[in-house]
């Protein structure tokens, strides 16, 4: 789950990290009595979206007085934000109004996990700001990254050693890694990250930006920042299959995928690539999916429109093949089937799924096995496309 800028940046604050003195306004005049209260321009408004790329899109505003900022506020709210990391743009519902910084130099800090040293990262950069990702390209010894070991935490002379290669005020920077780090581990995130991380004029340390990502898997533990969820910014397909408790996953292919379980979806992502195919997205129905999930999951299916042809893979063991099958002649009901749809069952009452299917008189195709299965989809996309 992805935080807003604002509401890392609160948690900061809680923690003592230093942020911008600011506050989120979801309308004009809240935003007009946040400046009030701030007493003091120039201000920064900044759109709150779950993208980056704000800054260069025209998401962040520095005012000089009363008239810019309501001139800000009003093109932002309630637009769609387009950047380069979200060609489609994301909703503008609420804006952060803060002080603006004297910036001197823009670093970057991040904590995240590397899964394949199944260990937490400490990244820094003295090339922050908008830039990184493109640097970091063409760069890559532009970022100083340390591994953290869980056992023993983020320990300080590793920070130190950050801020002397990066030339930081060492007691400043220590301190809001650590900092980071502490909030990384008590929040269960997958990422933190400071882009900017600036020293100002004054020179004093200050995180300009914030962004936070945290494990859906330990979201149960954290009903306060579950409750922080902005559902506007999660896309629309998506937030449907969270409200019927489906795994969506978007992807760039053609092949529509229903499957049962996390380790088939990733077998059939695999089997469709090697049969030169690309996955248009995965749908796991879980292991105990009722027949509404199951007709959901189809109706969610078929509402992307890259899908060119769907591959329905699904080894019924606790989620029994009967059910299954009952899900989506249900479903066949309400949802037109506008492309071919391929199915490989096995499993629990697979005999009796599959009479089910041939008796509703759908029009599905059936796979002997994964592989047959994963041909016929691809085959059947491509003429599709
Ligand atoms: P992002 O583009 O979505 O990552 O948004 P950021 O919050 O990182 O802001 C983008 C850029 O706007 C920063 O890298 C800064 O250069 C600039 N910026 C943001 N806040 C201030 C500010 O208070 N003062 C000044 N001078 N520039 C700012
Ligand atoms: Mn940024």
């Amino acid at each position: 789950m992805k935080l807003h800028e604002h509401q890392a940046k609160e948690i900061f604050s809680k923690y003592g990290i230093p942020v911008p003195e600011g506050k989120v306004a979801f309308s004009l005049k809240e935003a007009k009595q946040v400046a009030e209260e701030l007493g003091e321009f120039p201000l920064v408004v900044k759109a709150q979206i779950h993208c980056g790329g704000r800054g260069k899109a025209g998401g962040v505003k520095i005012v000089k007085n009363m008239e810019e900022l309501q001139q800000s506020v009003e093109v932002l709210l309630g637009k769609v934000l387009k950047t380069f990391q979200c060609p489609d743009g994301k909703p503008v519902n609420r804006v952060l109004i803060e002080k603006a910084t004297n910036i001197d130099r823009e670093y970057y800090l991040a904590i995240t996990l590397d899964r394949s040293k199944s260990k937490p990262v400490i990244m820094a950069s003295a090339a922050g700001g908008m830039e990184i990702e493109e640097i970091v390209k063409e760069d890559p010894d532009a970022i100083i990254i340390e591994t953290i070991d869980p056992e023993l935490g983020l320990m300080p002379y590793q920070t130190r050693e950050l801020a002397f290669k990066l030339n930081l005020p060492v007691k400043d920077f220590v301190n809001i890694a650590l900092k980071l780090y502490q909030i990384y581990r008590d929040l269960d995130a997958s990422l933190v990250e400071i882009n900017p991380l600036v020293i100002t004029k004054e020179g004093n340390l200050i995180a300009l930006d914030a962004k936070m990502d945290i494990d859906d898997n330990a979201l149960f533990r954290h009903k306060d920042i579950q409750e922080m969820e902005d559902e506007s910014q999660i896309p629309t397909l998506e937030a449907e299959a969270k409200k019927y408790g489906l795994n969506y996953i978007k992807l760039n292919g053609n092949i529509g995928c229903m499957v049962n379980g996390a380790g088939l979806a990733m077998a059939t992502m695999d089997i469709i690539k090697l049969a030169g195919g690309e996955p248009a997205n995965f749908l796991d129905v879980g292991g105990g999916a009722n027949v509404e999930q199951i007709a959901n999951a189809f109706r969610i299916l078929m509402a992307d429109p890259d899908v060119k042809a769907v591959f329905i893979n699904i080894f019924g063991g606790i989620l029994r093949v009967d059910r299954l099958a009952q899900g989506l002649i249900e479903a066949s009901k309400i949802v037109e089937l506008k492309v071919p749809v391929v199915v490989r069952l096995e499993g629990t009452n697979v005999e009796e799924g599959k009479k089910m299917l041939q008796e509703s008189g759908l029009n599905f195709i059936t796979a002997e096995d994964m592989w047959d299965g994963a041909k016929k989809a691809v085959e059947l996309a491509n003429k599709q496309s």
